[in-house]
């Protein structure tokens, strides 16, 4: 079984955020790292490919530094990485993004494309909904539990009132949650074997994707303003004495809110 899995750089969570004025971007020229629930993705693609055979591949769309995040992938043990990187792409919001990443894995033919649930530096939570339907394929999301034959998956999906169970057969696309699986850590072995892994970087021309789609030529968003949010309005700190709960009780009541 072919699986890709669909990875994104973000900045390093220790990193202060930091809009770029200039762009109204935000700035993710610093430290790098893998988004943290790909790497729940990763995790499961590799146990599939333990118990079932085949090959493991990453797929990212970045700058040229998100090359060294997919490494960690590699690292954990997946088999190749490919990366979609070039200046054209800067810009690109979930429009462009969907449609590059969708030309990306056409070209790798997967049977399973995986996601991780969101992104830490966008949240948007809806990349995979996106690409599944330009790929025209069906789509499985906050899984907690998959189960892979020769011909489908099974997703047990997380809902706010329990859980549905989804059958889909391949080619499919599943974005899983982070309750999925505890991802291992990288050996040192495969550390050091990552280094001659192979890592492919392609421009957008090579997979197909068309100047005028890619970056802010081929995005739908257009970011009017930003401001950083409120400043917090009253508020008081409780040290827990033994009478925190009282003193909570007291302060909601003071403001009719019980
Ligand atoms: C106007 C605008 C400009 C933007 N400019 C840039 C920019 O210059 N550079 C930039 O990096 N982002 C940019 N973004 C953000 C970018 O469009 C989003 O990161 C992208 O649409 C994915 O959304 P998300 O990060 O919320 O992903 P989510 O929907 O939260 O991600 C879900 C899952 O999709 C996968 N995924 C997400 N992004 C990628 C990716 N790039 N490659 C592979 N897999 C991925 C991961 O598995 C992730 O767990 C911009 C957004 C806007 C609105």
């Amino acid at each position: 079984m072919k699986i890709a899995v669909c990875v994104k750089q973000v900045p390093d969570a220790t990193s202060a955020r930091r809009i770029d004025s200039a762009t109204n971007r935000l700035d993710r020229s610093g430290e790098g790292a893998l988004n943290a629930t790909d790497v729940n993705a990763v995790e499961e693609a590799l146990r599939i490919k333990e118990a079932h055979g085949g090959e493991v591949v990453v797929v990212s769309f970045g700058p040229a530094k998100a090359l060294d995040s997919l490494r960690k992938a590699l690292a954990m043990g997946a088999d190749r990485a490919l990366l979609v990187s070039d200046e054209a792409a800067a810009g690109s919001d979930l429009v462009a993004t969907s449609y590059a990443l969708a030309k990306a894995l056409e070209r790798e033919g997967a049977d399973l494309v995986l996601f991780g649930q969101q992104s830490s530096d966008s949240d948007g939570a809806v990349l995979w909904a996106a690409v599944a339907d330009r790929l025209r394929r069906p789509l499985i999301s906050q899984v907690a539990d998959l189960g892979v034959d020769g011909s489908s998956v099974t997703g047990k999906r997380q809902t706010e009132f329990g859980y549905d169970v989804i059958s889909a057969p391949l080619p499919v696309v599943v974005a899983v949650s982070d309750a999925i699986n505890e991802p291992r850590y990288p050996s040192l072995k495969g550390i050091m074997g990552a280094k001659s892994k192979p890592a492919e970087t392609v421009s957008l021309a090579d997979i197909g994707v068309e100047p005028e789609r890619a970056g802010t030529s081929g995005s739908r968003t257009t970011v009017l303003a930003l401001a950083p949010p409120p400043a917090k309005g009253d508020q008081i700190k409780i040290e827990d004495d033994g009478s925190a709960a009282e003193k909570l009780v007291d302060w909601l009541a003071e403001r009719k809110l019980l």
